[in-house]
Parts: structure tokens; sequence; C-alpha cells
């Protein structure tokens, strides 16, 4: 049997890392057996489906690397396979037209309410010979009244259901419109979906879509429900936990890398290992292996890992991702250092590419104030007349290089009788704005001699003018 797996959002939103969670594991499955991976976008409600959400979700999947091998596909644009189908099931007797009004049905429950009954559609128009006057019906699939349907899931082994809890369902509204039930069968039929892998919250709609298989003579797909993400308080992760969308983490600064590390790990464990590149996670990857019950998002370890990968992937793929950042910051990255050398220079003091983006502006845009509180400490008089003496002194450096920019550096200071920091700050001030950098002779050696003197200089004439 060919491996087929699909991812099928519905796109009314973001790209939630629950989502984003399902598409990992159905992506992994379907590469660890070589078999095909589908994006289908469900967008049969056309109220609520936007074609900013199916950008946000096209971008999510290239962001992330899960590369799809067939679609996208639009359930809106197979409505008419739907409606086939829907006339199929008339016709052979499995689905029949409702005409029942609201009214009807709100007194039918009311009064199975107060009998004690579940609230459910009795199947009235089941029998019913004649179509109503002026009256659009939905369409409803007849459900065997007696049985068990047992979904065999592969992460929660059989759940079984009883065929007299489940009513019988709509499958088309008075428009002719399919419903989300109806058009996934057809879809995971046409597609030859052998593994639905999808969010637990499906649970309850699989004995109805089995019984739809059944009914079309077909074999159900093999189904897993992932548990849910839950936030840190135990409640299902929502918006108000803070950053739920996919992109939302790449705006924060994070690796795609770490993100899909991280979520491979809520729910799945190899061991106790902890770090799992993609090729590692694919070959170790096992869907029976999901935990059963709901795991808790920690945003701390995302950002462990998120540092894990940004000292560690290659400087290049690195600085493409930090690139994004860079431009979001609105630099012309012409004016400065390879990204690269950026990355070297910041990656064991970050967190974030946000971070690293934000902590090397000065390399892309000449400061334009200095930070007040730094000012007032480190460009005075006394600094005044440290800064002119190891100007000068850097001058004369010929090969600009750390080593010899912290020797000139040092000696300045020895000859000056001071610590170091007494003339490290004032530089520091004077090229970044600030009082942090990293090691003073690596940030000026990328900084540049020439933009180096021209700030310093820049620096010792503010002094005269504003001390
Ligand atoms: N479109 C559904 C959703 O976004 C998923 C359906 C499925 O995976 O079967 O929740």
């Amino acid at each position: 049997m060919t491996i087929r797996t699909r991812f099928a959002p519905s796109p009314t939103g973001y790209l939630h890392v629950g989502g984003a969670r399902t598409a990992l594991f159905s992506w992994l499955y379907a590469r660890k057996l070589g078999g095909r991976f589908v994006l289908r976008i469900e967008d049969t409600d056309l109220e609520r489906s936007t074609a900013e959400s199916v950008n946000a979700i096209l971008e999510g999947m290239a962001w992330m690397g899960l590369d799809y091998d067939e679609g996208p596909f639009y359930q809106t644009q197979r409505f008419d396979r739907y409606k086939e189908v829907i006339q199929q099931l008339i016709k052979q007797g499995d689905a029949y037209y409702c005409y029942c009004s609201k009214d009807e049905l709100e007194t039918l429950r009311e009064e199975q309410r107060a009998s004690k009954q579940k609230p459910r559609y009795d199947g009235r128009c089941r029998h019913r010979t004649a179509p109503r006057e002026g009256v659009d019906p939905v369409i409803r699939f007849k459900n065997p009244t007696s049985g068990q349907v047992v979904v065999e899931d592969a992460i929660r082994g059989n759940v079984v259901f009883e065929n007299s809890e489940l009513d019988d369902l709509i499958i088309a509204r008075p428009d002719g419109t399919p419903t989300y039930n109806l058009t996934v069968v057809v879809d995971d039929l046409d597609m030859q979906i052998s593994h639905v892998i999808r969010g637990d919250d499906h649970l309850n709609n699989s004995p109805r879509q089995i019984n739809i298989f059944k009914a079309l003579g077909a074999k159900p797909p093999v189904f897993a429900h992932v548990p849910m993400i839950l936030g840190d308080d135990g409640a299902r992760l929502s918006k108000r936990h803070g950053a739920v969308s996919v992109m939302s983490y790449r705006d924060a600064g994070y690796l795609p890398e770490a993100l899909l590390n991280y979520l491979v790990r809520l729910g799945w464990s190899h061991g106790d290992q902890e770090i799992f590149s993609l090729a590692e996670m694919t070959q170790l990857f096992d869907i029976k292996d999901v935990n059963k019950a709901a795991s808790s998002f920690n945003t701390d370890k995302l950002t462990w890992l998120n540092q894990h990968y940004i000292k560690t992937a290659p400087l290049e793929h690195v600085a493409e991702h930090l690139r994004w950042q860079m431009d979001n910051l609105g630099l012309d990255l012409a004016d400065g250092p390879e990204l690269t050398e950026i990355v070297l220079l910041l990656r064991e003091r970050v967190k974030t590419l946000k971070e690293m983006a934000e902590s090397s502006v000065y390399f892309y845009r000449d400061v334009e104030s200095y930070d007040e509180k730094a000012a007032q400490k480190n460009l005075n008089q006394t600094s005044l007349s440290l800064l002119e003496t190891v100007l000068a002194d850097l001058q004369q450096i010929e090969d600009w290089q750390a080593e010899s920019i912290h020797s000139v550096i040092k000696n300045c200071a020895e000859k000056q009788g001071v610590g170091m920091g007494k003339v490290a700050q004032p530089i520091r001030v004077a090229i970044t704005g600030n009082t942090i950098s990293p090691s003073l002779d690596a940030t000026l050696k990328l900084y540049g001699r020439e933009r180096t003197l021209t700030a310093i200089e820049r620096a010792v004439i503010w002094i005269k003018k504003h001390v």
C-alpha cells in the first residue's frame, strides 16, 4: 500500500501551531515511508474562508519547509463532484431530503429535553414521500440505526461509538452546498488517503465519516487523532496564551527547525532525546508512538531550541533567515558587513534572530544619537583625551584585525594608567550609541577601519560641543 497522508486546514485564520504540528506529523509519516503528502484547503465555509488565510497557510508551510507532493486542492473547486456523490447516496437510498423547519426541529428538541432524552434528529423525513411546497430541503445521510462503529485509531486504539448515538447528519445545506463531513470523505476517498492524521477535536466526526465511507462501498483510511496542545494553565492553547500562529514565530525571530523540533516533541518522544534534525525525526517518527495525553506548550523550551539552532546551524542558513529580520527593519544590507559575519559575531549572545537583527542595526545605519545615560557616563571630559589618544593610535593600524585593535586599546589604557573599560566604553558608545556590544575588537573589526575612525571623530566633536 502506498502511504498517502494529507493536511486539510480550513482557511479561516492564521496557521495555528497545533495545525502545524498535525501537518508535521502527516508530512513525517509520508516521508518516512516513501509515501505522498497532500495539501487540501477546506474552504467550503464561504463566509469564514479568506484569501489571506490561504496565503498564511501556504506561507507557513513554505517557511517550515513542509513541501507537499500534491495540491493545494481547493474544496470550492470540487462542488460538482460532491453533488455527484450526494446524488449517488440519494439514489442508493443512503440519503434523503429533509423538509423540517427550524420550528419543527426546535419543538422536537424541547420534547426530547422534557423527556430527558439526548437531543437528536429522529429521522422523521426518512419516510416522507412528497416534497413540501416552498421549502428548500437539506439532505441528510441515513445513518445506520443500530450496531457500533469502531474507529481503529493508531494513537488511541479502538474507540467504539453506538450508531444509536449518531443522528442523520446534514450533508447538503438548503442551497445545495455540501457540509464538512461529506466533503472530507469524498476527498479522502478521491485522493486515496491511507492515513488521516488530525486533531482529536475531530474524533467525534470519525464514526460519521466511517459510515459514509461504508455507504460508498469504500474502506475507510486509518485514523490517528492527535491530542491537543494546552497552554501553561491547562486550557486549550489559544491566542490568550500568547503567540499561536506559525508566522508570529518567524516574526519573533525563531528558526523553522527550532519550531519543527519543538513541535515534534510535543506529544512524541524518542527516549529522552531533545534535539532532532528533520532527517532524524523523519527516520525515527512513528504515528503509533504519539502520546495519548495532551501536551503543554512551553515557550522557554522552544527558545532554548532556537538558541541551539542559531548557534549550530550553517552560517549561511541562519544568515538567510536573519535577512528577513533585517529587511523588516528597513536596513540596506549593502551598507554593512556580510550577514554571515553578523551571525558569527552574535550567535552565542542572542536567543532570537529578531534580537540579533536589533542589536546589529548600527552596522548598517550609523547611530544618529547617543543614549542619554550612556553618553553622560562615557562621553565626557575624562574620556575626551582618551578618545583622542586612541583615535591617533588606531589610525596607525594598517592591518585592521581584531588582535591589532585589541593591543592598541590595551596599550592606550596602560599608557593612560586606566582600566581597559575606560577606553573601550566610550568607543562602544561612539559606534553603537549605547554600552552593549560583543567584544569590542571583533565589533570594530567588522565595523571597518574608516567607519570606526569617523565614528570616534564624531564622538570627540560631540563632547567638545556638548560637555
Ligand atoms: N478542515 C478541518 C480543520 O481545519 C480538518 C479536517 C480533517 O483533517 O479532517 O479542522
